[in-house]
């Protein structure tokens, strides 16, 4: 299958975009802050905590553009652990999330943030003392409890992560507990901070994947799905274990050869006995997003589909497409699966699993428990 990229530029570490750092004044001395601006070598501006909204010009999102060539550095004022934001209509994996920042330098067609957030800039958070004493605080609450969590919620766990090297502080603290799993979940290929990290097996490392055709046209600045393997088996090597996500699942010509070919590629780069979980997530939006997106991407056809409002009023494809779409690639997984990987459903109802999957989670316990008996093998 042989696919146009719409640059030769290599995405593999979409850091490379940036273009200036912002530092709120009232971080100024924050050592961790001094570290990432000493490696990111951009020019440096101090703004005062008042005046983020003039970081970039012009009105969002209009400026989203611009906004993603600039990083702020500033302080989490709030809590930096939440639950997923899922909705109680459908079934949910009971993930944490880790709020290090918002937005990442990739550009996605479809990506919710560009609907959540209202900032064009990315900010992370140098308060990383904060952050770790929190976590220390969950850890030593719940030690009976088991934990996922992640960090690729509101931005990408790796964009930024050869500045920031937050995975260096991140892998080795997770991999001291028994019950606490970290996922680092990417669309880039920049993982060469991985290496040589005591993970202990507690950091699962994960890309999300798409057929060819949509991450050529729909993912920009991230990394080919070539280079995601690539990353994908160096980590494998370093024993991390894996996990891969399907989301959004988007309907175009020839979705069936595209994600069997996706399918294929990923099961020659990496050992099957790696991957912990793989996630299916049809594509779905928020009616804002449209607006927003089709603005931005004028190019996009994937919002011009047929679509119906879910539970969660989010518009999703009607349901026979679906689960169309969904038997396919959810046949063509379990013919090459390991057997102790755990195939799930993000987001979606027991109809949909029962039609699908031939069970629904309640079956095995609750989706959350068939993903921690996927980690505790
Ligand atoms: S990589 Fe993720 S966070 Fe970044 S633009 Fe794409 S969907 Fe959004």
């Amino acid at each position: 299958m042989k696919l146009k990229r719409h640059s030769n530029i290599d995405w593999k570490d979409p850091s490379r975009y940036l273009q200036k750092i912002f530092l709120e004044a009232s971080s100024r001395g924050n050592q961790y802050a001094e570290e990432i601006i000493a490696r990111a070598g951009l020019p440096v501006t101090i703004v005062d905590d008042k005046d983020f909204d003039n970081i970039v010009a012009g009105n969002y999102p209009a400026n989203l553009s611009t906004g993603k060539k600039s990083l702020l550095l500033c302080s989490n004022k709030g809590e930096f652990l939440k639950g997923c934001p899922a909705t109680r209509e459908y079934r949910c994996c009971d993930y944490q999330v880790i709020n290090v920042g918002m937005g990442c330098p990739m550009n996605c067609v479809y990506c919710i943030l560009q609907a959540y957030l209202n900032n064009p800039y990315i900010s992370f958070f140098v308060n990383i003392d904060d952050l770790f004493n929190e976590l220390q605080k969950k850890i030593d609450a719940e030690a009976s409890a088991f934990s996922r969590i992640g960090t690729g919620e509101f931005s990408d766990s790796m964009a930024l992560d050869r500045i920031t090297e937050l995975s260096r502080k991140l892998v080795p603290f997770f991999g001291q507990w028994g019950n606490v799993i970290l996922e680092l979940k990417t669309k880039c290929a920049a993982v060469d901070n991985l290496k040589d990290l005591k993970h202990n097996d507690k950091t699962i490392v994960s890309w999300s994947l798409n057929s060819p055709e949509i991450m050529a046209h729909e993912e920009f600045r991230a990394a080919t799905l070539e280079q995601r393997l690539e990353a994908a088996a160096k980590c494998a090597s370093w024993g991390y274990p894996l996990s891969f996500h399907f989301d959004p699942i988007i309907a175009h010509d020839n979705w069936q050869e595209g994600y069997e070919y996706t399918i294929d590629a990923l099961f020659s780069a990496v050992p099957k006995s790696a991957i912990r979980w793989i996630s299916l997530g049809g594509f779905r939006y928020l009616p804002k997003l449209k607006d927003i997106a089709t603005g931005r991407f004028p190019h996009s056809t994937i919002f011009y589909h047929e679509f119906i409002e879910g539970l969660d009023k989010k518009q999703r494809y009607f349901r026979p497409l679906r689960t169309s779409i969904y038997k396919t690639i959810y046949q063509k997984l379990s013919a090459v699966v390991d057997p102790k990987t755990c195939i799930y459903f993000c987001m979606e109802s027991d109809e949909i699993w029962q039609e699908v999957m031939g069970f629904v989670p309640a079956q095995k316990g609750g989706l959350g428990a068939m993903l921690d008996a996927s980690v505790q093998r």
